[in-house]
């Protein structure tokens, strides 16, 4: 008996984390890095990434735009 509403406090609890954290998720994947290893930094040459392009992108690129279209040219080519 206290079990079950234990249960049901619990999946609430879950569901409304569940919910908390989805929209906590979509507000920051609108606003700010999905990643936050990338830190405007290139992860190929490690030069800064154009501001410009990480603002276009919202900051969801670690390369710059060189060695972004040489990745996806590898990619393409399939490496
Ligand atoms: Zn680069």
């Amino acid at each position: 008996m206290t079990d079950d509403m234990d249960r049901a406090q619990k999946l609430d609890g879950f569901d409304r984390d569940v919910a908390l954290a989805n929209a906590r998720a979509r507000i920051a994947a609108a606003q700010s890095p999905r990643d936050t290893s990338i830190d405007g930094i290139c992860i190929d040459c490690a030069q800064p990434i154009e501001p410009a392009r990480l603002a276009a992108l919202r900051g969801t690129t670690s390369r710059c735009a060189d060695c972004a279209s040489q990745f996806e040219q590898r990619v393409r080519m399939g490496r």
